[in-house]
């Protein structure tokens, strides 16, 4: 049995929990790998043995993090063997990866905390709050409801959470409590100057080269209210980009004047494809395109993969896009 919980009582639970595996969701991002690194931080304050697991390791993007050494592909050799997992911003069990489940299902004591309306709750007990701009939002609350202080590496962790979750303040899920729990990790010490700079002001050539590709192949619709591009496994190579390059792209085709969806297609093989969708309110692309693939995610920002090649997986999500618009 699946059991919905207060943030209080997932730290009461987690309180007398030993040798702790963090999960993050496939392709991690900066709220998967900063909010499961902080926990990493404050598990270790409390004296506990504790691993961070996500699939394919640390993000180069965030190998500067405090901790990041220690993160672990989720398939790989841990250090010792875990009792207890807790899955951080998994929007549901099997977002975890394959490995990721098998980690999650062997361990005796399971639970979760996430911000994604669509979580239908896995493991023993969870936490879920869909109003939460970030996971790492959350991760503060759990911090404080454990009575571990704050400290700077954790701050600097969630401060990456928290941002890049929310567009940098800039999304409409930025809420008060956002910038409260970005204000305490700035009060903890965090180089709020040197992240953004590194986050929000500096785009590595590959990733660069990769916008101006996936741009000049964008489409739309002749009425202008849906765009998409693609991102090939060609696209990736000529443009010296890595597949957690794609992160953003996404939110230049959403830009566009007029549009009201936007899909980014990816190929992951000759026969998947993944999707990142994005919309404005009312629409809502997780109920209306990625759940009814098996995705899930945001109201506004929702991804799903759908075992097809490119084109034939694209003429799906498109009509759906098409039918979520005409519907509203
Ligand atoms: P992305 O477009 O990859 O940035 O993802 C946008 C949102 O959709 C994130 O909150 C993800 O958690 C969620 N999401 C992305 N891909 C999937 C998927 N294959 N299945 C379920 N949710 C997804
Ligand atoms: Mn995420
Ligand atoms: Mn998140």
């Amino acid at each position: 049995m699946t059991k919905r919980v207060t943030i209080d009582a997932l730290a009461d639970w987690l309180r007398d929990k030993e040798d702790v595996l963090l999960l993050g969701h496939e392709s991690p991002d900066g709220d998967a790998t900063g909010s499961t690194l902080a926990m990493w931080h404050a598990l270790r304050a409390m004296g506990k043995r504790a691993v961070v697991g996500l699939p394919g390791g640390i993000p180069l993007l965030y190998a500067g993090l405090p901790g990041a050494g220690e993160v672990r592909d989720t398939g790989a050799a841990l250090p010792f063997e875990p009792r207890t997992a807790l899955a951080l911003d998994v929007s549901e069990l099997p977002r975890l990866g394959e490995a990721g489940v098998k980690r999650f299902e062997a361990c005796l004591d399971r639970a979760a905390l996430d911000h994604h309306h669509t979580n239908p709750g896995f493991g023993d007990l969870y936490f879920l709050d869909g109003d939460a701009a970030a996971a790492g939002e959350l991760v503060v609350d759990l911090i404080d409801g454990l009575g571990v202080e704050l400290s700077r590496d954790m701050a600097t962790c969630l401060f990456v959470a928290i941002s890049t979750d929310c567009g940098h303040f800039n999304y409409s899920n930025t809420r008060a409590k956002t910038f409260e729990a970005a204000a305490r990790c700035a009060a903890a010490g965090v180089d709020v100057a040197g992240i953004t700079e590194r986050l929000y002001r500096t785009r590595s050539a590959g990733r660069t080269k990769l916008l101006g590709l996936v741009l000049a192949g964008l489409e739309r619709s002749p009425d202008g209210l849906l765009a998409w591009g693609r991102i090939t496994a060609d696209m990736l190579k000529e443009a010296g980009a890595l597949r957690e390059d794609k992160e953003g792209v996404v939110n230049y085709l959403q830009e566009i004047e007029g549009v009201r969806i936007a899909v980014l297609a990816e190929e992951r093989s000759p026969s998947s494809t993944k999707f990142s969708l994005r919309t404005k309110a009312p629409l809502n692309v997780a109920r209306d395109v990625a759940v009814p693939l098996g995705g899930g995610g945001h109201d506004c920002a929702a991804g799903v993969t759908v075992d097809l090649p490119l084109e034939d997986a694209l003429k799906k999500v498109l009509a759906l896009a098409r039918e979520a618009i005409t519907n509203i």
